[in-house]
């Protein structure tokens, strides 16, 4: 049996109804046996829906913001289908479960799981719509609930996948589907032990694309971009950008880890471990080929920039004039481990741990009060942290200038730097 193919496709990829109609014609061209579609939310429904719960959280009136989200789903099915087809009143049943879903209670405790009953929403609607125009278009696809096989803890918002029980579900609920139909399915969400709706962490879906072709020893996986391939740079951002051709797991996982965006940092290593070839891809120009991560690429030293934004840098200051030893290091990531925050910078003092982290709701207040009586802490917000990969001699000046450098971090192959415009 053929092995299967996995493609997947992000919110950019279906952000209207032409970015769907370009979806189907890249799927027309490609379809087959043992075919696996990943698709995520349309365009920015996800920050969409996390604004909304926002409101909600804060008591204030989000009716708006719903029926802003429905008329945007709608307008897309419009351009898509003949007035009275059925998606419309799945459509409507979808954002009427929403509706129910957020009538419930939400406080601060429960925030983590109630976030992931809502904003997996996104996923659902834009499956149903997308697998429906594809059968529209006569191109048969199967509609499967990605929570049915991807099986997690209940760390909820960053929930952990059981391999072994997500790969038993692949095997006896989809392989038998897929050897006769393709499956189109949701990215980034996953269902714990009780069954509750978990999601994988912002941008999970491509980690889904991973997970799912792992769990069926898939024969590749493609990510679908706006973007000709990984480059080594956002060129969104930066000029004169480059794209690789090929390269290597580790080196993809280690541009991700710092924060490139272009892939979700836990799609390498399961791809690896498992020795399938990573493909990503221009969804404007599919016969293009794009980069292919795979285990034989040749090691590479073109020096490649990260750039993430909305960093706080944090300092912890020990008051009693002790020095920094492990003890104070142990009881930051302690902390740091119990609110999910990962750390994307370190500095040790004498007497301070510096930290760097994500911008998250609620998070940073809660470090603070749990850390306040043992440590002097300061903090400042609005940060970006620059990473550059093989940095050429002298090449990061050129990206501080105009720039504050508030900590500063270099090894032989990286060069690491967190600033703020002056
Ligand atoms: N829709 C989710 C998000 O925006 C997951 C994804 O697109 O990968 O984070």
């Amino acid at each position: 049996m053929a092995k299967t193919l996995v493609y997947k496709f992000g919110g950019a990829s279906v952000k209207d109804s032409e970015a769907v109609k370009n979806l189907s014609e890249i799927i027309r061209n490609r379809l087959r046996k043992n075919f696996l579609i990943v698709v995520s939310a349309m365009g920015k429904t996800t920050n969409s829906l996390e604004s909304l719960l926002a409101k909600k959280l804060a008591g204030e009136d989000f009716s708006e913001n719903s029926a802003i989200l429905k008329q945007f789903h709608v307008e897309i099915c419009q351009g898509l289908f003949p007035k009275g087809h059925a998606v419309f009143a799945q459509v409507e049943n979808l954002f009427l479960q929403l509706k129910n879903k957020l009538e419930q209670e939400l406080n601060r405790d429960n925030y983590d799981e109630f976030y992931d009953e809502i904003v997996g929403f996104g996923e659902l609607v834009s499956s149903r719509i997308v697998a429906e125009y594809l059968c529209f278009q006569e191109l048969l696809v199967v509609w499967k609930d990605a929570r049915e096989v991807v099986h997690t803890n209940s760390d909820f918002r960053f929930a952990k996948v059981d391999w072994e029980k997500t790969a038993k579900s692949c095997a006896s609920q989809w392989r038998p589907v897929l050897e006769s139909f393709p499956i189109l399915t949701q990215g980034f969400i996953g269902s714990d032990p009780k069954g509750r709706p978990t999601t994988l962490g912002r941008e999970g879906s491509d980690f889904t694309a991973a997970i799912l072709a792992a769990s069926l020893g898939a024969g590749s996986a493609t990510i679908w971009k706006d973007v000709p391939g990984v480059l080594n740079a956002d060129p969104k951002v930066f000029s004169n950008t480059r794209k690789f051709d090929e390269l290597g797991y580790r080196e993809a996982a280690e541009m991700t880890y710092f924060g490139a965006s272009v892939i979700h940092p836990k799609t390498i290593k399961p791809l690896a471990n498992a020795g399938i070839p990573l493909f990503v891809k221009s969804f404007l120009y599919p016969d293009a080929p794009g980069t292919k991560i795979h285990g034989e690429a040749a090691p590479h030293d073109v020096p490649t920039i990260v750039l993430k934004t909305n960093q706080i840098l944090v300092s912890f200051k020990v008051t009693d004039f002790t020095f920094i030893e492990e003890l104070h290091i142990h009881r930051v990531y302690e902390q740091l481990q119990a609110l999910k925050l990962r750390v994307n910078m370190l500095q040790l003092s004498a007497i301070s741990i510096s930290i760097v982290i994500d911008a998250q709701l609620f998070k940073l207040e809660q470090l603070l009060e749990r850390l306040k009586p043992e440590f002097e802490i300061r903090y400042n917000e609005g940060l970006e942290l620059l990473t550059i990969l093989h940095p050429a001699e002298n090449g990061a000046q050129a990206y501080l200038e105009g720039y504050e450098v508030l900590l500063e971090q270099a090894s032989r192959n990286t060069f690491q730097a967190v600033r703020r415009k002056t």
